[in-house]
């Protein structure tokens, strides 16, 4: 399992629901929970390691979750700013606007159906990595001004991630027949 840097088309393109939750499809989210903490991050999209699924990992601070198929189904008119990082794009954190509470559904490992009501710290990772479901990464939502900033490195990323993304082509495909 390696973590595809921004670049790579993976992050960018479409994914689908999970429709089986067998024990293959446990022993990946372990497997996505260990990548999770070894790299340091509180959250870990599919997308992220080549898998274009709609689930993710993350850990806001009370043990691992594992949030798959899942839904936002309203958001906060109040709105607060976070800084944010990504695996994806590492060494690169920005200040960013996002809605502070949120309403969620989403299905746990078990296959059983969990509404929330998410707010600041929790709401913020979950809003990141249901983006990176939908192709988005943090980096889209900043300012031309703060995005220039960053360019040069930014480049050098996808520079890099495109170059992985294509070297890791057929561990994707073999990734996605065996989920
Ligand atoms: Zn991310």
């Amino acid at each position: 399992m390696e973590v595809r840097l921004i670049g790579d088309p993976v992050l960018r393109g479409e994914t689908y629901k999970i429709k089986e939750f067998d024990q293959k499809f446990k022993d990946l989210i372990e497997k996505m929970y260990g990548e999770m903490y070894k790299s340091d991050g509180v959250g870990l999209a599919a997308p992220q390691v080549g898998m274009p699924y709609k689930f993710f990992v993350m850990d806001d601070g009370e043990g691992k979750k594992a949030v798959i198929n899942p839904k936002i189904i309203s958001f906060s008119d109040e709105k607060i700013t976070f800084e944010e990082g990504c695996l994806s794009i590492p060494e690169i954190f920005a200040e960013i606007e996002r809605p502070k509470t949120i309403k969620v559904e989403y299905y746990n490992e078990n296959g059983e159906k969990i509404e929330q009501e998410l707010t600041d710290y929790k709401a913020r990772i979950f809003q990141h990595e249901n983006d990176h479901l939908d192709g988005i990464l943090f980096t889209d939502k900043l300012s031309v001004v703060a995005k220039q900033r960053i360019k040069k490195k930014l480049q050098e990323l996808i520079k890099e991630g495109k170059r992985q993304g294509k070297e890791l082509g057929e561990i994707k495909l073999w990734k996605i027949q065996k989920i």
